[in-house]
């Protein structure tokens, strides 16, 4: 029979790479639980109007990426291309947002019909921050700083970070206009999405992928000449707490980002170490959403990292991630040796909670289950025969360091273990 593989673009994180993604999932949770953010853990799917009032009808995600289907209802729903939505949603449904100053975050795994390539693929995976109910430029500063503190926690460097200001809704409206009038004199050298937006949503226009646009979208006029002082003194000032921190950073006009609820400071983490797919965090200012998803009018900013990007970065930079050997192998041979084996382990587990230890599970000769000990990564082999099992003693070989094996009672193992491998 014909092997079943795995989805394109949705992938197994297989033993030789979750310590990377361990290693990020811990000092996330550190870092965000010391800056008092509260873990939230959205449903996967969503009904499929969440989406398209939140991203917005003329935008990649909604018009070409995301999997939607109808239930056994009939009901349109939809696997999340992003969270910020699905958290909004959940925030105003539990009275969240009662609380001003609510810092909550969210992991996990993200769906777009994207083509998948290096560092883009149809599941991925997103660490989720949102701040809700402040509006002032000190909510982008935390999230930036902390984002920095979670680079240099993770041991990553040479990220940069870009940001522009989107202004009000009105500012937008001004700025479309202008946008408008500039792709439409230049109509030939569109391309069929461009097109068509300009009519739909210009903006959009900016966030193109297609090399043959990048010039045209670099002469485009830029947003920031549009602000009215409420944005330039938002700005001045969050660029002003930025200076102060010590965080470099780029005001780049042409950012934007794919989806439609931003308004204000939008920003971007970037490396140039990952090629095309250099973006691993994104986030900005979202005001109106909340409103716009039925809730009461709550300024909003958040962020998304992308965890695959992320990983893909730790093994360029060779950062060194810690590895979780087992301390103790226990191999046992010979019918009484086996049965006593799991009562030998479970005795040491209890009196020694922190230890790591792998039970063989297998057959063969002392010889071949050594060897599996050995490849274990293992620090001791524990060997468990007939004899020894008659004795209430066991075998302990160090399989790190030259040396004889020795015997140990049964009862004294904990303790040899605990001064032989934890002592150090
Ligand atoms: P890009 O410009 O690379 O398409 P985006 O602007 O669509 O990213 P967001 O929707 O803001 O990205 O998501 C935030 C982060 O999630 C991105 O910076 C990236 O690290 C990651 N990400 C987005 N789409 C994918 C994908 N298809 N595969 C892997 N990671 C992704
Ligand atoms: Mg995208």
């Amino acid at each position: 029979m014909n092997a079943i593989q795995a989805i394109r673009g949705m992938n197994d994180v297989l033993p030789d790479a979750v310590s990377a993604w361990q290693h990020i999932e811990r000092h996330v949770r550190t870092l965000l639980g010391a800056y008092g953010y509260e873990e939230i853990r959205p449903p996967l799917v969503e009904r499929t109007e969440l989406f398209r009032r939140s991203i917005g009808e003329v935008t990649d995600i909604v018009e070409k990426e995301m999997y939607t289907f109808d239930d056994r209802n009939g009901e349109s729903l939809t696997l999340r291309p992003e969270c910020t939505a699905s958290v909004v949603r959940a925030a105003i449904e539990h009275g969240l947002l009662r609380t001003p100053g609510r810092r909550v975050w969210t992991m996990g795994p993200m769906f777009r019909y994207e083509r998948p390539q290096k560092g883009r693929y149809r599941q991925f995976h997103q660490i989720d921050v949102e701040i809700f109910g402040i509006a002032a430029p000190s909510a982008e500063a935390e999230l930036i700083v902390m984002t920095r503190r979670l680079w240099k926690a993770l041991g990553l460097s040479g990220l940069s970070l870009e940001l522009n200001s989107l202004g009000s809704r009105d500012i937008q409206a001004r700025y479309r206009a202008r946008l408008v009038e500039y792709f439409s004199a230049r109509a030939d050298a569109l391309d069929a999405d461009s097109s068509r937006r300009i009519e739909t949503n210009p903006l959009r226009i900016l966030d193109s992928k297609n090399p043959s646009m990048q010039a045209l979208i670099e002469e485009a006029p830029r947003i920031i000449d549009e602000h009215d002082d409420d944005a330039r003194a938002h700005l001045d000032q969050l660029l002003a707490m930025l200076d102060e921190a010590g965080v470099e950073y780029r005001v780049n006009p042409r950012l934007v980002r794919g989806l439609d609820y931003y308004t204000g400071t939008v920003f971007e983490w970037t490396t140039g170490e990952l090629g095309a797919q250099g973006a691993v965090c994104g986030g900005g200012r979202y005001d109106n959403l909340v409103a716009e998803i039925g809730g009461p009018a709550n300024p909003a900013i958040g962020f998304a990292i992308g965890l695959e990007r992320l990983v893909a970065l730790l093994d360029v930079q060779s950062v060194e991630l810690p590895v979780a050997m087992p301390h103790a192998y226990l191999a046992s041979a010979g019918p009484r040796a086996s049965i006593l084996a799991h009562a030998v382990a479970e005795r040491l587990r209890d009196a020694v909670p922190e230890l790591r230890l792998v039970v063989d599970a297998g057959h063969g000769s002392f010889k071949a289950k050594l060897k599996r000990a050995d490849r274990s990564g293992a620090r001791l082999a524990l060997l468990l025969g007939e004899e020894e099992a008659r004795n209430g003693r066991i075998a302990v070989k160090d399989l790190r360091a030259r040396g004889p094996q020795s015997m140990v009672s049964i009862d004294d193992l904990a303790g040899h273990i605990v001064r032989n491998v934890f002592a150090e």
